[in-house]
């Protein structure tokens, strides 16, 4: 009997170890996505500010890396997405609701979001191009 549960308890935790794996690899697949998607922004308001334009159109940073989707921000609205690592702006619709949730809803086609998954979110801390200047 004890043997037995014992078995189960095992198999059940084998499920889990490997179900959990995978979710990490996957979550770590959309770190990396959205962090790829920001620093293709930070160009865009780059070359925006360049151009003295108050305005342009950036890349949705969800976490699929076929969305090539855009976002209309001022880059001010940009600049207060920056401020927090775990904060990106995307196509309103296109969060993963696992790992982020929208805290802000500033335009019609702009959401801005917060991860809230702790893996993702020390992710994308680490991987913040503006890190080491602040
Ligand atoms: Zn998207």
């Amino acid at each position: 009997m004890r043997r037995n549960q014992f078995a189960r308890s095992a198999v059940v935790e084998w499920h889990a170890t490997i179900g959990r794996r995978f979710m990490s690899e996957s979550e770590m697949r959309i770190a990396y996505t959205e962090a790829l998607f920001r620093d293709v922004n930070e160009r865009i308001a780059e070359t925006a500010e360049r151009l003295g334009a108050d305005e342009t159109e950036f890349v949705c940073e969800c976490g699929d890396p076929a969305c090539a989707e855009r976002v209309p921000a001022s880059l001010d609205e940009y600049e207060r997405v920056r401020e927090d690592a775990t904060h990106f702006l995307l196509v309103p619709g296109h969060e993963n609701s696992r790992i982020e949730r929208v805290v802000e809803r500033p335009r019609l086609r702009l959401a801005v979001v917060a991860k809230f998954n702790k893996l993702v979110a020390r992710t994308v801390r680490r991987l913040d191009p503006r890190a080491d200047s602040a």
